[in-house]
């Protein structure tokens, strides 16, 4: 592996892997370019040093080959803007005799485009003679796409072995993803809390797991936290619970226990009589939620509880909201402890914010600029701290 810094890419042509997964309205417009504009500084360096870039990325999930909707060209104008009016060209094809005669005559300083990857099948099924014909159209492989990176994709992870090892290398916004993410992971400094929130423990216990080696408080919020109080043996009215998982939350308790590490669940909630933005709610005890009610949102005792200990706390990972934050009336928890964290980075902690939902809850109430790092990666994000070793970042680190 080479470093991404250091490496001067005059003349060279750099074939980057990026995650320009968007997502595009009806006309598509882009309603959410973060994803682009995190590739941004890794672009810029290798044009100002007078290098040249070809672009490959998937979007969305295409089923049945080339279709209008998930075309990269709905992209072109969007990036050009963001590279200050750099034109950027666009092949049609990812691979074949268009993609490979626009790379070859692209000039330094120059931008290229290719189609959607996942066009092909052969992308996601990791195709070795589908990732050669891609390795093809650059002399430089280039991983800048953390969102992707915990699949072994033809372009994300088998790529890699076409090139030498001082002709790979992570993109600067991998190498930030990375170093944020082990920030956390591998030198935190203590305490460090977790809060975790989302609907679902089945998703996150083997996070939790891992956590547990790690932090001193793991905070539980959302729709989660009612299976752990459920295996409690309390009241928890028509809250989303997994029943099937009762025995594992009672165990991922005692096993905390035995390792010194602090789960916190939630002590009240904002309840409602159904799932709706327009229904009757009351703040009530986690002892006892009455019947026929469910909790959608963590209360005032609960984010006094939990700000305690967050602004006590000199590391900070957050995944996952509190509660139903895209409905206003249920925003409130997430909220509050997204203020809270960014009062704690103000403070001096280190925060990382990541896994999708946390991250989209960040950005709607204007905070990301408040914390030390939001990650763009939301499965790669989880499997990272789950412990995983990503695909994308071992085939450039074990090459
Ligand atoms: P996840 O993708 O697992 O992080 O879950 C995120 C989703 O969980 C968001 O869409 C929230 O609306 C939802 N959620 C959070 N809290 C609750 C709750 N108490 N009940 C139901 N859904 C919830």
């Amino acid at each position: 592996m080479s470093n991404f810094q250091q490496h001067n890419f005059s003349g060279h042509k750099a074939l980057i892997r990026v995650d320009f997964n968007v997502p595009l309205d009806d006309s598509f417009k882009i309603t959410d370019d973060n994803r682009m504009r995190a590739t941004i500084p890794t672009l810029q360096k290798i044009l100002n040093d007078g290098g040249s870039v070809i672009l490959m990325s998937h979007l969305g999930r295409p089923k049945d080959g080339p279709t209008d909707k998930f075309s990269l060209k709905h992209l072109v104008d969007h990036l050009s803007g963001l590279l200050g009016g750099t034109t950027v060209k666009f092949a049609n094809d990812c691979i074949g005799d268009e993609a490979i005669q626009m790379a070859a005559s692209l000039q330094p300083g120059e931008v290229l485009l290719l189609e959607n990857l996942r066009f092909y099948k052969q992308e996601e099924k990791g195709d070795e003679g589908f990732a050669e014909k891609l390795s093809k159209l650059g002399d430089i492989y280039v991983n800048d796409a953390f969102g992707t990176a915990h699949r072994a994709h033809a372009s994300t992870a088998v790529i890699a072995k076409f090139f030498p090892g001082n002709k790979k290398m992570f993109g600067m916004l991998m190498e930030g993803e990375i170093a944020a993410a082990d920030k956390v992971l591998k030198s935190a400094e203590q305490p460090f809390t977790a809060i975790l929130g989302g609907a679902k423990v089945s998703d996150k216990i083997m996070l939790i797991e891992n956590l547990m080696e790690r932090a001193h408080f793991i905070i539980i919020g959302g729709g989660m936290a009612y299976t752990f109080l459920k295996a409690q043996g309390k009241e928890i009215g028509s809250s989303l619970v997994e029943m099937d998982k009762l025995d594992l939350a009672l165990e991922l308790l005692e096993k905390a226990k035995t390792k010194n590490v602090n789960i916190i669940l939630p002590p009240d909630s904002v309840v409602a009589d159904k799932f709706a933005a327009d229904a009757h709610t009351k703040t009530v005890s986690n002892d006892h939620i009455p019947e026929g009610w469910m909790g959608l949102d963590i209360a005032e005792e609960s984010v006094d509880l939990f700000g305690n200990i967050i602004m006590g706390s000199k590391t900070i990972l957050w995944n996952g909201p509190m509660g139903v934050f895209e409905m206003e009336k249920f925003h409130y928890g997430t909220l509050e402890i997204a203020n809270l964290v960014a009062n704690a980075t103000l403070r001096g902690a280190y925060t990382l914010v990541g896994g999708g939902d946390s991250v989209a809850a960040i950005n709607k109430f204007g905070l990301a600029d408040q914390v030390s790092y939001v990650s763009t990666g939301g499965g790669a994000m989880l499997e990272y701290f789950e412990g995983k070793e990503l695909p994308g970042i071992a085939a450039i680190n074990n090459a």
